[in-house]
């Protein structure tokens, strides 16, 4: 997480980090990390964090509740109305209307925070799924911006766990005894996901270090190797070539 923070340069001075908090085992090790980064980096900054409730988690929250006080963490619990009238009125919407009503809660709850950073709890796993899915679904070449910001840049977004792989969130979450409030969704088979899931699985067992590999791929693009015109100097050469011609265009007189 320090590597992806000083890299991008994701937290300054004086920031104050909102983590979003969604119950799983990854946003809990983007919040006890970021802490004890606090605690020991050389900028100043300070941590909060918060749960937007939509209706979809599978066990009760109240003992993240009891583990983050244990942890003397402020925590902020939002129950999303608009989401909660979502899922009543229209059980089977898709995750663009659902993704749309967290983002609203997202900035409301960072606002009354006081927080300028929103941190997300994506892994290096979800970095390299998005940019198989886009390859393969969308055609793009595309993952997830490690810091971007909200429309109007009142926030910046950060994403810290970009490095970190979901096998050593799930041991480190383990060995906290944190508890996992699981939602709803993560329970769904057969959709993409779990088909990009699989195909890393299968490569994995002879390919142990495919994600990092995929990681540093991110990084180190070769664009004239790609076929998006905008980044290809197609007339390279020319002016060389008409320089050494023999035959020269005379101005028309
Ligand atoms: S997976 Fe579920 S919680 Fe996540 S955006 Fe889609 S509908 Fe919402």
């Amino acid at each position: 997480m320090g590597e992806a923070i000083g890299r991008y340069r994701m937290i300054r001075d004086g920031d104050r980090v909102a983590v979003a908090l969604s119950g799983g085992k990854d946003s809990l090790t983007l919040l006890e990390i970021l802490l004890r980064l606090r605690d020991r980096a050389p900028v100043d900054f300070s941590v909060c964090a918060f749960t937007v409730e939509q209706g979809k988690f599978l066990r009760p929250i109240e003992p993240l509740g009891d583990y983050l006080r244990g942890r003397g963490i402020a925590w902020t619990y939002f129950q999303d109305k608009a989401s909660l009238r979502l899922v009543e009125e229209q059980p089977g919407h898709g995750c663009d209307l659902c993704s749309r009503y967290r983002r609203r809660a997202v900035y409301e709850i960072a606002r009354g925070l006081g927080a300028n950073v929103i941190a997300f709890g994506h892994t290096a796993d979800d970095f390299c799924e998005a940019f198989l899915r886009n390859s393969l679904f969308t055609g793009r070449v595309s993952a997830l911006p490690p810091v971007t910001h909200s429309r109007d840049r009142e926030f910046r977004l950060i994403r810290p766990l970009l490095f970190v792989p979901e096998s050593l969130t799930q041991q480190f979450t383990e060995s906290l005894g944190a508890p996992v409030v699981p939602c709803g969704c993560s329970q769904k088979t057969g959709t993409v996901r779990r088909a990009l899931r699989d195909i890393f699985t299968s490569l994995e067992k002879d390919y142990p270090n495919l994600k990092e590999t995929m990681l540093a791929a991110m990084g180190n693009l070769e664009p004239a190797r790609l076929l998006d015109t905008r980044y290809l100097d197609l007339d390279a050469g020319r002016a060389e070539a008409a320089e050494r011609s023999p035959f020269r265009v005379l101005p028309e007189s």
